[in-house]
């Protein structure tokens, strides 16, 4: 796990792979550890030109969605708005494996090849109804709403 310092500094690194690593620990924090986006907060202008005109790369979706979206939290976090809707939409994702970044598993369900969830944010208590499905040897979110 990175220090909040190490993020900063890699956040402003120019080095794609730090900004990237640093960008997933940033989202991942959106419920469990949001002082670590408020305390990024003042730097966000920063943040801005130092991660700006850089190739991330990604095969399949450019990568830059998550330089973005750790961007878009880092100014959100000093707002009212809880931030767990944004912990969603990376490739792999399942009900299961949401409860590491903050959420609660209430509900398993098993439907031929459909899995479907029900999870809660244990900050805000937002409960999300999750779909997913097996492709390959991964469950993946497929689909998701608010309950
Ligand atoms: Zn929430």
């Amino acid at each position: 796990m990175l220090n909040n310092q190490q993020i900063l500094l890699d956040m402003l690194s120019g080095d794609e792979k730090r900004i990237l690593h640093a960008s997933h620990t940033v989202i991942h924090s959106g419920i469990t550890n949001r002082k670590l986006l408020m305390e990024l907060h003042p730097h966000l202008s920063d943040i801005k030109e130092k991660t700006r005109s850089l190739k991330y790369g990604g095969s399949l979706m450019p990568n830059d969605r998550f330089v973005e979206k750790a961007i878009r939290m880092i100014d959100e976090s000093v707002g009212n708005k809880c931030l767990c809707e944004y912990l969603f939409d990376f490739i792999g994702q399942n009900g299961k494996s949401m409860v590491r970044y903050g959420f609660v598993l209430l509900e398993e369900n098993m439907e031929g090849y459909i899995d479907r969830s029900i999870i809660e944010c244990s900050s805000c208590h937002q409960r999300y109804e999750v779909e997913e499905e097996y492709t390959g040897w991964h469950a993946t979110i497929t689909r998701r709403k608010k309950i």
